[in-house]
């Protein structure tokens, strides 16, 4: 089982009329569909430059979901924990929001998303919203944000904490009663970069039972830029000796930044289990980076029936 925690490829929706073949992009739904089991699909833009972004969100909700539905023989939402069970060689796509400001902060609007498929929240994208601080600025969760997070458990929403601002995400830690997923990120200690995170929220996942995607993104692996297959595996490894085997995960971030070199596509992607096994990686340790750990927290969080 291959899953991926994050991909921003939906809001190419903006432009094209479809996902199933996009040669320029990083990734779209037949190439998916040749890879992975199930894959992060984010719907993502920068909700401070949209003058109406709940109403922008709604509009690339409605294009995914359509587009998903006529591509049917290759993909299908994954809305219940059941799903992961059957043996369908669809790719399962798993709706999630990169910022609550895309829903306007309002947790009235949340069980309405849950119905259009919604499984996974990021409370904020970099800045601060009504809920939480991204990692730009500073601040934890307002009282609007520790009910959402109440809200994501009883729906099987999973909560998702990449982009907080540190305080918001110790306070999220303590609030949320299910695994949390940092869907795509890297380590503090080898990159300082504020979208990475330091050891001690490392280990502090790894103890919520949750996960951390790392990420492909260039500036995350390495502050010079210029990143490549030897700093994923770095942070690969930082990340499994601090939070432990049960906690890394894989988090591309296709479509929505600049790559590493050697894993800019989804054909890149392929090619992970074996360049973890080059490098030393048990056979348990890489079904679990690159599936089941992620596999579990979704199990955990999704709901029982559709
Ligand atoms: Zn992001």
């Amino acid at each position: 089982m291959l899953i991926d925690a994050h991909c921003d490829t939906a809001l190419i929706l903006l432009e094209e009329n479809s996902l199933r073949t996009l040669p320029a992009a990083a990734v779209d739904f037949a190439r998916l569909n040749q890879t992975l089991d199930v894959a992060f699909t984010a719907i993502f833009f920068n909700g401070k430059k949209q003058r109406n972004p709940e109403r922008t969100a709604l509009i690339l909700a409605d294009r995914l979901l359509r587009d998903i539905e006529e591509n049917s023989d290759i993909v299908c939402p994954l809305l219940c924990r059941e799903q992961l069970l059957e043996g369908d060689c669809r790719t399962k796509l798993v709706l999630s929001l990169e910022g609550a400001e895309l829903l306007g902060c309002d947790g009235e609007l949340l069980a309405l998303w849950h119905r259009l498929g919604l499984r996974s929240l990021g409370l904020t994208w970099n800045y601060r919203n009504d809920l939480a601080s991204g990692c730009y600025e500073q601040g934890g969760l307002s009282k609007a944000g520790a009910d959402v997070i109440k809200q994501c458990n009883e729906l099987g929403i999973i909560v998702d904490l990449a982009h907080l601002a540190p305080e918001g995400f110790w306070q999220a830690l303590d609030i949320c009663q299910k695994p949390p997923l940092v869907s795509h990120a890297a380590c503090y200690r080898l990159t300082k970069h504020c979208r990475n995170l330091d050891d001690e929220q490392l280990r502090a996942i790894g103890k919520a039972g949750g996960v951390v995607g790392i990420t492909f993104v260039d500036e995350f692996l390495s502050a010079k830029g210029k990143a490549g297959i030897c700093h994923f595996l770095r942070h690969l490894n930082h990340c499994l000796e601090q939070a432990g085997t049960e906690a890394v995960a894989i988090g591309s971030d296709f479509d929505g930044a600049k790559m590493a070199r050697g894993l800019e596509s989804i054909e890149c992607w392929a090619n992970i289990p074996k360049i973890l096994a080059d490098d030393g990686f048990t056979e348990t340790e890489i079904v679990k980076i690159c599936g089941d750990n992620l596999y579990r927290v979704l199990w955990n969080n999704l709901p029982k029936i559709r």
